[in-house]
């Protein structure tokens, strides 16, 4: 399966020119800082997006799309660097992360093929 990012409709993104305000400029146009832009852009805010390649270049294009609460490598893994506290946290940001993906893509409709799997 070809990667959305590298063969799919690339963002209608523009050379920036001139004097341009913005409330905040988010740097680098992966998943992270699209996501970012958008629920600023969302609460209302002037957003301004930089992006030295193409939108989702970097790591982003390479994403298989799987979504998961835990780490690849494992629970054990984060115990052993962090405290328990910390890892719980951790899990459940992904977790909630997890959930408002899922809520946006029911929200907007789209044909993303999310799905929850055991
Ligand atoms: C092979 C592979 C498989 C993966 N599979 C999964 C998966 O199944 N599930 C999962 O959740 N995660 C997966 N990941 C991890 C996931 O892809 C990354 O965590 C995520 O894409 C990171 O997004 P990002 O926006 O933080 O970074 P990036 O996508 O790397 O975006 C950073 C952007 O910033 C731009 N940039 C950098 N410096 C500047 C600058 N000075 N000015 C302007 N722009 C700049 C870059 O060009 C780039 O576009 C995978 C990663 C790889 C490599």
């Amino acid at each position: 399966m070809d990667s959305i990012w590298m063969d799919g409709p690339q963002a209608a993104a523009s050379c920036l020119r001139g004097r341009r305000d913005a409330d905040v400029v988010v740097v680098g146009g992966g998943i992270t800082g699209l996501a970012t832009a958008w629920r600023l852009a969302g609460a209302g805010m002037q957003v301004v997006v930089l992006e030295a390649r193409d939108p989702g270049a970097g790591n982003t294009s390479r994403s298989t799309g799987n979504l998961y609460s835990t780490v690849s490598t494992g629970l054990a893994a984060l115990l052993d660097k962090w405290q328990p506290e910390d890892v719980r946290l951790a899990i459940e940001a992904r977790r909630r992360a997890i959930d408002w993906i899922g809520s946006v893509a029911q929200a907007l409709g789209l044909d993303c093929d999310f799905r929850r799997v055991p």
